[in-house]
C-alpha cells in the first residue's frame, strides 16, 4: 500500500515534467517514480522453507506490499514439497540454497558438503527449472571447505547484516524495528516458520519506505542491488 502510494504521489510530481510527445512520455512515467522512492536497496531473506503454510503467507503478504525476497529453501523440504519452492519462483521471488539437511556443514568432509549443496541444487532445478546461484550456510557457519565446494556448484555465499530473532521468538514489534533498522546494501535474517514474520512484512516495508530504501535483490557477488 505504502509503495502504491509513494509511486502515486511520484507519478504526480513527475506529471508535469513529462514531454509532450506521448511517445516519451510513457518510459518516462514509469521510471521516475521508482528512481525518487528507492535511494537504497535492502535484502529481506526467508530461511528454511519451503513450508507450506507460511512460505505461502509471507508470499501473500510481500506480493500485497509490493515487494521481493530471497528464500534460502532446505532440498530435504524442496523434496517434499517442490509445489511451494516452485510458488515462490512464480511470484517473482528468488531461492537460494540453504543445504539438505541443515546441518552444521563446518563439521563435515568435503565430499558430504558437496552433497549437502549438490543434491539441494538438484531438487531446486527439478521443482523450477532454475538452479541457484545463491548459498547461505545453516547458522552461517562455514569454513574454507564450504567456501571451496560452494564455489565449484556456482554459489555465491551470503550470510546476513541483521538477524530478526524470529528463529528465537521475537515479537512482530521487535522483527519490525530490527529489519527497518537495516542499513542500505543490508541483508535481513528471517524464517518460514512463523507468525510473526509475515505479520511483520507490511510494516517493514513502510519502515524502509519512510528511510527511502526499497527491498532488493542479492546478486552474483552479494551485493544488495535493484530488483
Ligand atoms: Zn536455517
Amino acid at each position: 500500500m505504502v509503495l502504491r502510494t509513494l509511486l502515486a504521489a511520484a507519478l504526480l510530481l513527475a506529471a508535469p515534467l513529462l514531454p509532450a510527445n506521448p511517445a516519451g512520455a510513457a518510459p518516462a512515467a514509469k521510471a521516475g517514480p521508482v528512481a525518487l522512492a528507492c535511494t537504497g536497496y535492502v535484502a529481506l531473506t526467508y530461511d528454511d522453507g519451503p513450508n507450506a503454510q507460511y512460505t505461502r503467507a509471507l508470499l501473500t503478504a510481500l506480493r500485497s506490499a509490493g515487494a521481493r525476497a530471497t528464500f534460502f529453501d532446505l532440498g530435504s523440504r524442496v523434496q517434499q514439497q517442490p509445489q511451494v519452492t516452485r510458488e515462490v519462483v512464480q511470484a517473482g521471488m528468488w531461492v537460494g540454497n540453504h543445504s539438505w539437511s541443515h546441518p552444521y556443514l563446518t563439521n563435515l568432509g568435503a565430499a558430504a558438503v558437496a552433497r549437502e549443496l549438490g543434491d539441494t541444487q538438484n531438487a531446486i532445478r527439478g521443482a523450477t527449472g532454475q538452479a541457484p546461484t545463491l548459498f547461505r550456510p545453516p547458522y552461517g557457519a562455514t569454513n574454507a571447505t564450504v567456501q571451496a565446494e560452494a564455489r565449484k556448484l556456482g554459489l555465491t555465499q551470503v550470510t546476513w547484516s541483521v538477524d530478526s530473532q524470529d528463529w528465537n521468538g521475537a515479537s512482530t514489534d521487535a522483527i519490525v524495528r530490527a529489519a527497518t533498522g537495516a542499513s542500505a546494501g543490508g541483508i535481513v535474517l528471517m524464517h518460514a516458520g512463523y507468525q510473526t514474520t509475515v505479520d511483520a512484512v507490511p510494516r517493514i516495508v513502510q519502515g524502509l519506505a519512510a528511510r527511502n530504501l526499497c527491498p532488493g535483490r542479492i546478486d552474483g557477488s552479494g551485493r544488495v542491488v535493484a530488483p
